[in-house]
């Protein structure tokens, strides 16, 4: 908040005092210091061992540990259920947001057993919450004895010194690997509050947090659904993306924007905050949830707590302490709304059916899918690549689209344009074959998006969609061939039923084949998915 008054504060020097001795002063002694979030953390974990699992994701700098917890029944083991993630203090200063996180934890925990719809909610969901990513910064905001408002030090980045300077601490939310300092969203200068850091994920930090998100990819699948990292101030709810002011940029859906823009709406709904896109706040560039939605497709959001904006930076992160328990005890409804609604974002604009079911693969990110799985592909030219579609015609017949049905990326016979070693047309055959799907025992349909263009071609050209059970069986259930007339592109929804496999773990094996006199075949595939049934 108020970036401009805040880097004045950061330039003043502030002599500080051994950490040991870390803690809030008498008047706000009910904010959690560091050592006292790690022991409550721990005692909720001793009092509620079968819900609760307290781990830590790695190291800060100064070798402190960044403690999460886990909550769900059968804690110990990992079920298939959707997961949902929190965390707080990116920023040093902003205490609150641990006593957010603390909230919230005890409301999962201590109404578990009493509170149906929080019983349901841990019985359903795997939910993870991480206290504190910077436990350093958090530690040394305490310590500051010349400062005017002792013994807080308005410390914002972590504690990591920076070659060829005293100037110490990186801004942990601007140091991720997506749009790193893309766009004046950060500052090159280590003195800055907003110092992006040398290189992208230099922070010890930042590489803990990125390496437990991308463990929960399992499968192929990203297991997180939903996140909100904790802020203060000013009591908004953002979603990505932060690094553009556009809305809708290539790398993000339409629906999944719709998703952002409705979701955030309804959360803001039930505590009042105000919600927008990150970017109309202020361009950050390497941020968190930029991160989250452009790397892993996580619904992500910014949750910026109380108070409101004051114009000073102690007005601004340092509320007094008998508001902790209003402010966070404020967004109870917000939170289990985000819990309930977090399991399948798509049901906020009616998706659920399509995009929640045991698969759903838009093909924005890898998500698995092996080329030539078999190691006996012929294709010399054209094999299937999961890429940015480039447009080309033959006569004035489209044969391949500019664009697949969604986003930016599918699955595409020859890619790029112009490679030789990959050129357009496909000659021979190629193949794909996705993750393991485990399908339940009455399952949706398998759907899909296809395009299947040909001239000059003959029944030997096809593309083909086969269903592999566990013992690697293939069995054929769609397919189209060619013909002697020329087709052109054009994205069509086709649809399998399953129910044969029911219960059982499938991989989807897509093939597309010029087999017999050279034809000119371009195919393409998107939006894979195995539906929720009726
Ligand atoms: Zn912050």
């Amino acid at each position: 908040m108020a970036l401009a008054a805040l880097a004045a504060m950061a330039v003043l020097a502030i002599a500080a005092v051994p950490a040991a001795a870390a803690d809030f002063p008498p008047q706000d002694s009910l904010y959690h210091s560091y050592a006292e979030m790690v022991s409550e953390i721990h005692a909720v974990e001793a009092a509620h061992p079968d819900i609760v699992h307290v781990f830590s994701i790695g190291k800060s700098y100064q070798g402190r540990d960044i403690w999460a917890a886990k909550i769900s029944d059968k804690v110990a083991t990992d079920e298939p259920e959707p997961e949902i993630m929190f965390d707080a203090l990116h920023h040093a200063r902003e205490h609150l947001t641990v006593e957010q996180a603390l909230y919230l934890f005890h409301l999962l925990v201590d109404n578990y057993g009493t509170d149906t719809q929080i019983t349901n909610l841990v019985d359903s969901r795997e939910i993870w919450i991480i206290f504190a990513v910077n436990p350093d910064g958090f530690v040394y905001d305490l310590t500051c004895t010349n400062s005017s408002h002792p013994p807080y030090c308005a410390w914002r980045k972590n504690r990591q010194p920076n070659a060829g300077t005293s100037a110490i601490g990186t801004d942990l939310n601007r140091n991720y690997d997506y749009s790193w300092g893309c766009c004046g969203g950060s500052s090159s200068n280590p003195a800055s509050i907003t110092y992006r850091g040398p290189r992208a994920l230099s922070a010890p930090e930042v590489r803990a947090l990125r390496a437990f998100v991308v463990s929960r990819v399992v499968g192929g699948v990203q297991q997180i659904k939903a996140h909100i990292t904790f802020h203060t101030n000013g009591q908004l709810i953002l979603w990505p993306y932060g690094h553009t002011k556009t809305d809708i940029p290539a790398d993000m859906t339409v629906w999944d924007h719709q998703v952002f823009v409705a979701f955030g709406k309804a959360m803001a709904a039930r505590n009042g905050y105000k919600p927008m896109q990150s970017s109309d706040l202020y361009i950050t560039d390497g941020d968190q949830i930029d991160w989250m939605y452009g790397r892993e497709r996580i619904f992500s959001y910014t949750w910026e707590l109380y108070p409101p904006e004051t114009p000073t930076v102690w007005g601004d992160h340092y509320p007094p302490d008998e508001k902790i328990a209003p402010a966070t005890s404020h967004n109870r409804s917000a939170l289990l709304y985000f819990l309930t609604v977090g399991a399948c974002p798509y049901s906020v604009t009616g998706l659920s059916k399509l995009n929640c079911g045991p698969f759903f693969d838009d093909m924005e990110i890898s998500r698995g899918w092996k080329v030539n799985p078999d190691g006996t592909d012929t294709a010399t030219s054209g094999r299937f690549v999961r890429g940015d579609p480039a447009p080309t015609s033959v006569g004035g017949v489209r044969m391949q689209l500019d664009r697949p049905y969604s986003g930016r990326y599918g699955f595409i016979t020859g890619l790029p344009a112009g490679s030789t070693a990959n050129s357009y047309d496909l000659d021979g055959r190629t193949t794909i074959q996705s993750v393991p799907i485990a399908l339940p025992a009455s399952p949706g349909l398998l759907s899909f998006r296809y395009s299947f263009a040909h001239g000059s071609s003959s029944v030997s050209d096809s593309l083909k969609v086969f269903v592999e059970d566990e013992t690697a069986t293939r069995a054929l259930v769609w397919s189209k061939f060619g013909t002697a007339s020329t087709v052109a592109a054009s994205w069509i929804r086709a649809t399998v039923d399953v129910s044969a496999w029911s219960g059982q773990t499938i991989r989807v094996v897509v093939q597309a084949t010029d087999g017999g006199h050279d034809s000119l075949i371009e195919a393409g595939i998107d939006d894979v998915r195995v539906e929720r049934p009726t």
